[in-house]
């Protein structure tokens, strides 16, 4: 699942290839993932538009027109975005394609057809939008103090839920309890102010990082997901790169979690 570090490197990669291009055509391959908020129908209101430049929040990408319109796309799980010239071939999966005035294409390919791109005059309309909490780089300590404080469940699905704090999914939400040294599933009622403090730092220095990485790994093939570099989430069975512990893994629900057991003391259940 793309999260922030992954969509600023999309922004940042896109931005400079779409902004000022006109769409001079939008092909729908697949209409599934397609919610026009307009009313106007989806390609007709698309096609002419100009592109005023590439924005997230949260785990949303936003691609402002020259108009009232906004085109924001939520990849979910496995939705992937390709600048590409048309002879390039084509992901399995291409939902949207939309042909730019510089013959090249913007592709949206999901391979789990679970994202949604949406088309809206007023972002407050997408599904969620009011709700998402505050950007991670834009808190302070003491804000992120005050969002956390009505979320009393396990510390990992609370940064992950996007009310809290947006932009961050379950690959990154692993990464900051263990750059914290912090067990995944300790509740969040349980944590020392200490505790919240290196969480906060660490949701920083981590989302932080990952950017920096990504932006020598990915560059501009935004269509890549690269997670190779990730410490502890999808390492189980590895050694821990602090102490070389085997980092424990635990899957519920599909949903991946991997922690080391002594860096990460703790939790409501013991592995
Ligand atoms: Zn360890």
């Amino acid at each position: 699942m793309p999260e922030l570090p992954d969509l600023e490197i999309i922004r940042e990669g896109l931005s400079p290839r779409l902004t000022g291009q006109t769409i001079a055509d939008v092909e729908v391959v697949r209409p599934l993932v397609v919610r026009d908020l307009t009313g106007r129908g989806f390609a007709q209101a698309l096609t002419g538009q100009t592109f005023a430049g590439v924005q997230r929040r949260g785990k949303v990408l936003l691609f402002p027109l020259e108009s009232t319109l906004t085109l924001a796309i939520n990849c979910k799980l496995a939705g992937r975005l390709q600048y590409a010239a048309p002879a390039d071939r084509r992901r399995a999966k291409t939902h949207v394609v939309w042909h730019l005035s510089d013959d090249h294409e913007l592709r949206y390919s999901d391979q789990r057809t679970m994202g949604q791109v949406y088309l809206t005059a007023d972002v407050d309309a997408i599904p969620g939008w009011t709700e998402m909490g505050p950007e991670p780089f834009d808190l302070t300590l003491d804000g992120f103090r005050e969002r956390l404080r009505p979320h009393r469940g396990e510390i990992k699905g609370v940064l992950t839920r996007g009310r809290a704090v947006a932009g961050i999914g379950n690959a990154y939400a692993g990464e900051i309890c263990f750059a914290a040294r912090i067990h995944p599933y300790r509740k969040r009622t349980s944590l020392s102010d200490d505790e919240i403090e290196r969480l906060y730092e660490a949701m920083k220095s981590v989302l932080r990082d990952a950017v920096a990485t990504l932006r020598e790994r990915v560059g501009t093939d935004t269509h890549r997901e690269v997670r190779d570099f990730l410490a502890v989430h999808g390492q189980g069975g590895h050694p821990c790169p602090a102490c070389g512990t085997t980092i424990s893994e635990i899957k519920i629900q599909g949903r991946l979690t991997n922690f080391c057991r002594a860096c990460q003391p703790g939790g409501l259940m013991q592995f």
